[in-house]
């Protein structure tokens, strides 16, 4: 028989132990709770209220981060999200990021970089807030999206290593706050997909898409309004495991040299963010065409592109083109091979005569001959990532296969290199979220800018009361 001060040791380990379970199993979501409650500000979100109660109209925009096209199709195909019209395409910005993407959905404006971390020529800083500053922080930069936006479910970068622990309390919070909003447009992020997409996945992320629908189902029937929905996402996720790639090793080895601060002519800046087939960096102009050559070499780039005087150059392991803009029309050149895949697009452009004397086409041609392209839309989009996306964008950004992403080298680790899906690059599999409302059918494909616009005549609605209805599909 074991003696006394053994058996005592023992019972407490014990007591110990279940304890720290007990506690590791509710800490987060009470955390989380807690959160959620200190970002969302009641009488800020509950200005105009009639006095006897709610407006008896509620615009609901909801956007829910990372979910595929069509993911959400097949579901509706099932039953779910019943009362909506069909989905279209929300084809995402290049980079096909949260940030950008949002940014021009909801507000049209531009984020200071692509991800968390980006590099500013003007102060020759790396700035943005650090993974420990992210780790937990539940503040997404949400007044970039849009100055009114509910947020919710991303309680910060914990929620990509135990997703499915905050998933409750997030959709929780939504009704709450819906229920408790007296304002007549209600916005709301939900991040949580991104990270269940991520981590755990397709069926996952399919199984939280049945609770969203199921919320959605309730609330139109608990809140007593008539409920004027725009659901959407700001990109997809491609649902393959992904390796990562080293990007930095191949250019020291070619001679330049990996830093955080810009001093010697071959120095070059590569922000280190999430685990995504995309990467920008920050060099020197002048190296950018080297910088390309090595990449082009790296087993996973899919292509890079960097300014060339007026233009831009594409350069991959299949060749070489250039893209040129004139006002509203541009022009694919392609150098040597065929690096976006549009030989097939030129020739039925040559056929219907849509080509200039120039060479250029209208942009709205390229978006209706390539909306569902390997490439969706790549010439405007690769123009806008270079130009006019972000406050500070790179000198050279990097396109990845699937199958292959970028981040800090912790992704090398056999624990955490193993993700569900990624996103990031041109390619359709990362770039088609999903736009769908109650009361009109959406176009087949749309850009973000669409979002936008329907938010602006969301506004219009809410003024009169009326119902939104059969605007100018397409
Ligand atoms: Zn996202």
């Amino acid at each position: 028989m074991p003696d006394k001060p053994y058996m005592k040791k023992a019972l407490f380990t014990c007591v110990v132990l279940c304890l720290s379970a007990v506690l590791l199993s509710i800490l987060p979501e009470i955390w989380f709770s807690n959160h959620l409650k200190k970002n969302w500000n009641v009488e800020e979100n509950s200005p105009a209220g009639p006095k006897n109660g709610r407006r008896y109209r509620l615009c609901l925009v909801f956007a829910l981060d990372g979910v595929p096209y069509t993911m959400v199709r097949d579901l509706q195909k099932e039953g779910y999200f019943n009362g909506f019209y069909p989905p279209g395409r929300l084809v995402s910005t290049f980079p096909s990021l949260t940030r950008p993407a949002f940014s021009k959905m909801l507000i049209g404006g531009k984020p200071f970089g692509y991800e968390r971390l980006y590099y500013n020529f003007d102060v020759n800083l790396l700035e943005g807030a650090t993974l420990i500053g992210k780790a937990l922080s539940t503040q997404k930069e949400h007044a970039d999206y849009h100055p009114k936006l509910h947020f919710l479910g991303f309680p910060g970068y914990i929620a990509y290593v135990f997703p499915d622990r905050f998933t409750q309390t997030a959709l929780d919070a939504f009704k709450t706050r819906l229920k408790h909003f007296k304002g007549d447009e209600f916005i709301a992020y939900m991040g949580i997909s991104d990270a269940i997409a991520h981590v755990e996945g397709q069926a996952a992320l399919i199984e939280f898409l049945k609770k969203v629908s199921d919320l959605l189902d309730t609330v139109r029937n608990d809140i007593g309004i008539l409920l004027d929905v725009v659901l959407f996402s700001d990109h997809a996720n491609n649902f393959t495991k992904n390796r990562r790639v080293d990007l930095s090793t191949p250019l020291v080895e070619a001679g330049f040299k990996d830093v955080n601060q810009l001093e010697k002519k071959k120095d070059f800046v590569l922000p280190e963010n999430g685990f995504v087939s995309f990467a920008a960096i920050y060099s020197a102009d002048e190296n950018a065409p080297a910088i390309a050559g090595v990449l082009s070499t790296i087993e996973g780039v899919d292509f890079s592109v960097y300014r060339s005087g007026f233009s831009l150059l594409v350069q991959g392991a299949t060749g070489t083109a250039r893209i040129s803009k004139r006002q509203d029309r541009f022009m694919y050149s392609r150098i040597d091979g065929d690096p976006l895949d549009l030989k097939d697009t030129i020739q039925r452009f040559k056929l219907l005569g849509k080509i200039d004397i120039h060479g250029f086409v209208h942009e709205k041609e390229w978006w209706m001959a390539t909306k569902e392209h390997l490439y969706p839309d790549p010439l405007r989009r690769l123009w806008e990532g270079m130009h006019d996306l972000v406050q500070h964008p790179g000198t050279v950004l990097v396109s990845l296969k699937d199958g292959y992403a970028f981040g800090p080298p912790i992704f090398d680790q056999p624990i955490i290199n193993s993700r569900a899906g990624t996103h990031g690059a041109l390619l359709a599999s990362h770039s088609y979220g999903f736009l769908m409302t109650d009361f009109m059918q959406v176009n087949v494909a749309s850009r973000p800018a669409e979002v936008a616009r329907l938010l602006g005549r969301a506004a219009e609605a809410k003024k009169t009361g009326k119902k939104l209805l059969g605007l100018d599909a397409r």
